[in-house]
């Protein structure tokens, strides 16, 4: 048998822990079949954290998410930790993984299953079987950049810099994975930055270009300023397959991507760091979406992206594609027999709580996994 594989769960606040408590289930069903056995420890976050040990991530918690293959992680935050300093907010506690586990690229798929089509705000045809993967550059750029701040000056206006700032090596990992990505995808990398106003986009261009000319001459490469990107993702999304760009206008362009999609709650993502020496990345999972504090413990929160985002976990980290394909698959074979939580109910299809989701999604895969 394999050795055990290990993850750190951090169920988080509001529907976090409503949604890590189906994929357990799941675990369990490919624990029952499956050679590869999961060692799971559990950790609090965020507001949890705050309350029970008065930080929103303790140094125990951080040692253990260095330590596993991989993280899952839930939902930060909720009304009852607003009014806490910028120290205590919840969300401080994904910033310090982030830094500390160095997840320098974040992969935002934009999918759409063809049963959701029309709950995009875009005509269905634009976007029905929509598949692209926008990467995202974390850790640089103008959110880190020095210098940085606001100043008064001698007449009592104020100036504030924020700085933005890649070098060569930051540009050129985040290239390496955007190709690596596309050869397991359908071959394309586009390059987003604006070379024609800014030096960091004349630098990211060159840097880009060198690569693929070094590494990478098999796969399709194009360049796009930022602006006219945005306008393509709504015009003609897909004629993309994986976008990379660097901190801010990855954060503006995952965003848009995701409301192609038209729904929040069936939204993965990775964020991954550098390989070590035997090929391991460190590597957190997580939905797009929030904790949802207005349906929170009500058994109403839409749990696949959360479980999706675990499939994400099976191919990325444990380099299981076939499993993560099975719980894709088995979403899709869900949605197809009209089955829905409150957030992507349609006319004629059967409306179904948290737990409802996990109970069909397992019944697929009892008939998908046979
Ligand atoms: P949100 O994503 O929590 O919710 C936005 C809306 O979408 C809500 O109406 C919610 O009910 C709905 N929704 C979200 N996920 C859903 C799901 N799985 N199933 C059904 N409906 C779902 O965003 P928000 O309301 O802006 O933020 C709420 C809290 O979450 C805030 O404290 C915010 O800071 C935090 N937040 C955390 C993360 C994170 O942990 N990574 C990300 C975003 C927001």
């Amino acid at each position: 048998m394999a050795a055990n594989k290990t993850m750190l769960f951090l169920p988080g606040d509001g529907i976090g822990p409503e949604a890590m408590r189906e994929v357990r289930r799941v675990i369990g069903w490919f624990d029952r079949r499956r050679a590869v056995r999961f060692d799971i420890k559990e950790g609090l976050v965020g507001g949890a954290s705050i309350d029970a040990k008065g930080t929103p991530l303790t140094d125990e918690t951080m040692a253990d998410a260095m330590s596993v293959d991989a993280v899952l992680f839930g939902a930060v935050g909720g009304p009852k930790w607003d009014t806490g300093s910028f120290d205590m907010k919840p969300e401080r506690a994904i910033l310090r993984l982030r830094k500390e586990m160095g997840l320098y690229a974040n992969l935002r798929p934009a999918t759409v299953f063809p049963e959701l089509a029309e709950a995009s705000t875009l005509k269905p045809e634009i976007i029905a079987g929509l598949d692209i993967m926008i990467l995202r550059e974390l850790t640089g750029g103008v959110y880190f950049g020095e210098p940085r701040g606001i100043e008064t000056l001698p007449d009592g206006t104020k100036r504030a810099v924020d700085t933005q700032v890649y070098t060569t090596p930051e540009i050129e990992r985040i290239a390496r994975v955007a190709f690596e990505l596309a050869r397991k995808r359908r071959n394309k990398v586009c390059s987003v930055e604006k070379a024609n106003v800014m030096h960091t986009g004349v630098l990211w261009r060159e840097t880009v270009t060198a690569l693929h000319a070094r590494s990478y001459r098999d796969v399709e490469l194009v360049h796009m300023y930022a602006d006219n990107c945005a306008m393509q993702l709504v015009r003609n999304p897909k004629q993309f397959d994986v976008i990379v760009t660097d901190n801010l206008f990855g954060d503006m362009l995952s965003d848009l991507a995701s409301m192609l999609t038209g729904s929040l709650g069936m939204l993965p993502s990775a964020s991954l760091g550098d390989a070590d020496a035997t090929g391991r990345r460190k590597a957190l999972y997580e939905p797009i979406h929030g904790s949802a504090p207005d349906i929170a413990g009500k058994d109403l929160a839409n749990p696949l992206a959360t479980m999706l985002s675990f499939a994400m976990l099976l191919r990325y980290s444990f380099d299981l594609p076939d499993d993560a394909a099975l719980i894709e698959n088995a979403a899709r074979d869900v949605l197809s027999k009209g089955i829905r939580t409150a957030d992507i109910m349609q006319a004629g299809c059967t409306k179904v709580s948290t737990t409802g989701m996990g109970d069909a999604v397992l019944a697929a895969l009892e008939r998908l996994g046979a």
